[in-house]
């Protein structure tokens, strides 16, 4: 039955296949039924099959699905509209791809060009991009050298060049690493991959200070912690609404389970003469065949219309508050505390608190755990289970799942 053999094994896959999905429930080939908390990695924010996705791909199949960028597309015009108006909320340009590795190996590209307008005293072009340890970027070239992860870069050297990695919420250590040749600052809200680790308020604040100060770009990395998924449109939204970043990644929530990405680049003026940052992305500078497609446009404005309807910015903020406070109240010694915001949340697993089968890291013995007894979830870091529902996850599946959790980790403690 399986033929496993054929597909290239970069995953380390659960042994089950799962065929069927339905709200946040999905069904493995078996018949067994798992409450989902890891919703395609934060990717199906309205769970499995939701209608009006279903609907809205439908629909656009019969309609158009592809034409090439070579002319306009009225749905992605619209859907740019509604990013910037009703998810980003500073005036800006979007750029559309299928992933969020492109996403940000486009924003990279567009820090560079930047870098080039606006070089070093002595004129070199500037083009180091500063991000951090435990951050994730994705696997592409650009993406994978910007991750600060060295497992995810062992024998793909030599790497990008142009960047530098600094301790996440330093300020002294970021301070310290600016050089001539930086043009930009690379972070998460909230770091997922790396453990689900939040940026403090006051880190944040001091990034963007520190940008306006050296003529640098802040650049969000909202693939994970956007779309609603922290309690507000974006994650940056939910830690400090006041900053203005100058370019953003999207990925993942923002298609709903269909593949999407973009980038957004702000409109703010980068010179005395008002040039607006985004004008520098001229035509020919930047493009993707499958990018903004018709089809995957009119998926994701469904997407994103539906999440601001429902308002599941507010619900994620809720039902996340929800899942810290019943987890730390179980007290279990197994459990340090749960970090997070909105409904990107991780279980911090107290190292030493059980034994781990050799070769295992506690967050994926957990998570196998957790698997068996029909919850799925995701680990992040080594040590941090992270729970990552669909945004519309009704209360009572939410409590079964926790409840699933609640019995793993008690055997544990
Ligand atoms: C998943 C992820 C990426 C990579 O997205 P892909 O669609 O897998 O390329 C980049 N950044 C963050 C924060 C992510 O969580």
């Amino acid at each position: 039955m399986e033929k496993k053999q054929y597909v290239l094994g970069t995953y380390g896959r659960a042994p089950i296949q799962i065929e069927r999905g339905e709200g946040s429930f999905l069904y493995d080939t078996t018949g067994k039924r798992y409450v989902d908390f890891c919703a395609g990695i934060a990717t199906c924010c309205l769970g499995h099959c939701h209608p009006v996705v279903v609907k809205a791909l439908e629909t656009q199949a019969h309609k158009l699905m592809h034409c090439s960028n070579l002319y306009g597309i009225p749905g992605q015009e619209e859907l740019a509209e509604l990013i910037v108006r009703k998810v980003v909320g500073i005036d800006g340009q979007v750029f559309f791809c299928n992933s969020g590795a492109e996403a940000n190996d486009g924003i990279i590209k567009v820090a560079r060009r930047f870098g080039h307008r606006h070089p070093a005293a002595d004129g070199s072009p500037r083009f180091e991009v500063i991000t951090f340890n435990k951050s994730f970027h994705g696997r592409t070239l650009g993406s994978m050298a910007a991750t600060g992860q060295r497992k995810i870069q062992v024998e793909f050297d030599p790497l990008l060049v142009g960047f530098r990695y600094v301790d996440f919420n330093d300020m002294a250590e970021l301070r310290a690493a600016v050089g001539k040749e930086t043009c930009g600052i690379l972070l998460e809200a909230v770091q997922g991959e790396g453990g689900v680790n939040p940026v403090d308020a006051a880190f944040l604040r001091g990034v963007a200070d520190l940008c306006r100060e050296r003529d640098l770009l802040l650049m969000l990395d909202e693939v994970q912690c956007g779309f609603a998924r922290c309690g507000e449109m974006m994650g940056w939204q939910a830690v400090c609404p006041d900053v203005q970043p100058d370019l953003i990644s999207c990925a993942k929530g923002i298609g709903g389970g269909f593949p999407m990405g973009c980038f957004w680049v702000s409109n703010r003026a980068i010179d005395a003469q008002g040039t607006p940052l985004a004008s520098i992305m001229t035509s020919g500078s930047h493009g993707s065949t499958f990018g903004g497609t018709p089809l995957a446009c009119a998926v994701s404005k469904a997407v994103v219309n539906e999440i601001l309807r429902l308002n599941l910015a507010a619900r994620a903020k809720i039902l996340g508050e929800h899942v810290r406070q019943t987890v730390e109240g179980w007290q279990f010694p197994c459990v340090e505390k749960v970090r997070g915001l909105g409904l990107l949340r991780g279980v911090a697993l107290r190292p030493g608190s059980f034994a781990v089968p050799e070769g295992k890291t506690p967050a994926v013995y957990v998570n196998e755990l957790c698997r068996n007894a029909g919850l799925l979830a995701c680990p992040a870091g080594a040590d941090t289970l992270r729970l990552i529902p669909a945004l519309n996850i009704p209360e009572d599946v939410l409590d079964e799942g926790l409840s699933i959790l609640r019995g793993v980790l008690s055997k544990l403690a």
